[in-house]
């Protein structure tokens, strides 16, 4: 049901207000900065047009579902290698008259026609080499952003998804600067964008990269907003935009003398006509007095998160000293991993028995696991979410280790004047998707459908992740919410593929347990623990003085192996980046984006505090 507010600013006709504003405001007004304190309404994103874009709409009295909207669909044209309508994501949001937290599944799907043998090559019996999956029509999974976009707008919007969309719009048309970041990502993914032609004409211009500082426009993706504006969503899903979709992934727009081979994939017309992003009941655990809320399967996000928190429920933390604490939350995600990759798939297709993996007796049961002495062994074979509280893990086979480092994807947050709040990731998945831009359109397709398990795992356990026509992969995205007495006070997220999750329960343990300030979580150097041997960190975590100590306990750790980009931008290997928000009540905000991980994010607020 739509439920509309009426802005306070005087302006009765909502579009041409909203137009009005944006052609008023003076290009590149919000200055880069990575956290801003205010009221009136706070977003944090990746760049700064996309976060612009946000504050512009909630001043005119856009809801935060409005402004998210306007934000994503910014970051589609300023952040393209993780954002867009060719992706897909999940879309949390606390709505204030009700006082609760709502969830949207937007995640790809499989087409329907796609199966669980789909990733192996029918030549060898194999699976592809992930890397032949990554650049193909055949890992395009059909995108949920734009329906997502459609359905927050029509249960919380101010505006019409029209309204939202026209800040991404003119940015498109008008263009934006080209930052080292993205020129950057450009230069990772130069072989494969030259294999397109819709994608080398976007991204390589007469083949060369884009130079920083230098104007990128992208009218084809300005003329698609617009179409979408004027005919609706049904443009997409099942629409022109639609047919250019199914089109492409069947007859890749490859160059003459190409030298990849990619394989088409099966998507129809009738896979977008039939796509639905879904409301469903967001994951809740309580932790510490605080309620915290996020996103349930086909995301592993809310599950894991939460199971890790129940786990460390049954320590003092806050008692603990810095080594212990950082020992318990390695040994949590390791224990709540092994879990994760047994049970979490798409609802709609496996059992997946969220009560018990999210019950404080299942987190008993882990926690008793646990040797503040002495390390555990990965892979660690799952527990058994059905026995309760009772004794320790009975053995079981051992799980596979998750080693999956991924660096795409952008989360989102966005706190409106009214009290609501959203907290949105959303992704293409690889950096750079597929790798194929829908010509005519300006958007990358993504290639989601990687993320299902290509063949069963050699443990011979069951695995829910395998694929399947119409399943959704199983996602890591932990966008979340927190709130205490039933009032939002933080709201936060990451990219990062696996290690989102460690990312979001680290911020979590330093603002709850460390009581670090929110920028400071956020800012804080990350190790990432997924069930393997040795645990993904930072070259900063590894320098701490804890280090030593916690290889006594018998942690070891490897630095993350994230893409080589220019290291100017990232200054070292990093893991996840990220974007929260604080609410100290009365109005009062703080946005906190990265400072520098991936070239850093951007913060602002309605009305700075002076
Ligand atoms: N596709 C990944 C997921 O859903 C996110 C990709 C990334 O962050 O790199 O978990």
């Amino acid at each position: 049901m739509r439920r509309r507010r009426s802005p306070r600013s005087g302006c009765f006709v909502l579009s041409a207000c909203l137009l009005l504003l944006i052609l008023a405001a003076p290009a590149g007004a919000l200055a880069k900065r990575a956290v801003a304190r205010g009221t009136g309404g706070a977003v944090a994103s990746d760049t700064v047009q996309a976060t612009q874009a946000g504050l512009k709409v909630l001043a005119q009295g856009g809801t935060a579902a409005d402004a998210a909207v306007a934000v994503a669909s910014t970051l589609g044209v300023t952040d393209p290698f993780v954002a867009g309508i060719g992706g897909g994501g999940y879309f949390v949001y606390y709505d204030a008259h009700t006082h609760r937290v709502y969830t949207i599944d937007g995640r790809e799907t499989a087409p329907a026609a796609d199966n669980s043998s789909m990733f192996i090559d029918p030549a060898t019996g194999k699976p592809l080499p992930f890397a032949t999956a990554v650049t193909s029509g055949l890992s395009v999974g059909v995108p949920g952003m734009l329906m997502t976009w459609q359905r927050a707008v029509n249960r919380w919007g101010t505006f019409t998804l029209a309204d939202d969309l026209r800040p991404a719009e003119l940015v498109a048309r008008r263009g934006f600067p080209v930052t080292s970041t993205l020129r950057e990502q450009v230069r990772e993914n130069a072989f494969r964008f030259d294999q397109f032609s819709s994608t080398s004409a976007l991204f390589l211009p007469h083949g060369q990269l884009p130079v920083v500082g230098s104007k990128m426009r992208n009218p084809d993706l300005a003329r698609t907003y617009a179409t979408i504006a004027r005919r609706g969503a049904g443009a997409f899903y099942g629409g022109a935009i639609g047919r250019d979709v199914v089109r492409t992934v069947h007859n890749l727009p490859l160059v003459p003398g190409a030298t990849l081979v990619p394989r088409p994939g099966a998507m129809t017309l009738a896979d977008l006509a039939g796509y639905r992003a879904l409301f469903r009941a967001p994951t809740h655990v309580r932790y510490r007095g605080y309620d915290v809320y996020a996103m349930a399967p086909s995301s592993s996000g809310g599950t894991t998160v939460g199971e890790a928190l129940n786990i460390l429920s049954n320590f003092d933390l806050a008692a603990e000293s810095r080594v212990q604490v950082l020992h318990h939350y390695l040994e949590a995600t390791r224990l709540a991993y092994a879990d994760r990759n047994r049970y979490v798939g798409d609802p709609g297709y496996v059992q997946v028995p969220l009560t018990q993996l999210l019950s404080p007796d299942f987190g008993r049961q882990r926690a008793c696991l646990i040797n503040p002495a002495h390390a555990l062994t990965s892979p660690l074979a799952p527990g058994d979410p059905f026995a309760g509280s009772g004794g320790c893990t009975p053995q079981q086979p051992a799980g596979a280790a998750d080693a999956y480092p991924e660096t795409s994807t952008n989360h989102l947050v966005v706190a409106d004047r009214y009290g609501d709040v959203a907290s949105y990731t959303n992704t293409i998945e690889e950096l750079g998707g597929s790798g194929i831009v829908v010509p005519g359109r300006g958007f990358l397709l993504n290639n989601e459908l990687t993320d299902f398990d290509f063949a069963p795992p050699s443990s011979g356990l069951p695995d829910p992740n395998l694929p399947a026509g119409g399943k959704r992969p199983r996602s890591s995205m932990s966008p979340t919410i927190v709130l205490k007495h039933r009032r939002p006070v933080l709201a936060l997220g990451a990219a990062g593929g696996a290690t989102i999750i460690t990312t979001v329960l680290q911020t979590l343990i330093n603002r709850i347990d460390l009581h670090m300030s929110l920028p400071a979580a956020v800012a804080a150097p990350r190790a990432s623990q997924r069930n393997s041997t040795s645990t993904q960190a930072e070259p900063a975590f590894i320098a701490e003085p804890t280090t030593p100590a916690l290889e006594q306990l018998g942690q070891t750790f490897a630095v993350t192996d994230t893409s080589p980009l220019d290291p100017s931008i990232m200054i070292a290997p990093t893991i996840g980046t990220e974007s929260a928000l604080e609410l100290f009540g009365h109005g009062r905000m703080l946005a906190a984006a990265e400072p520098v991980r991936r070239g850093g994010g951007a913060a602002g607020v309605v009305h700075p505090a002076p």
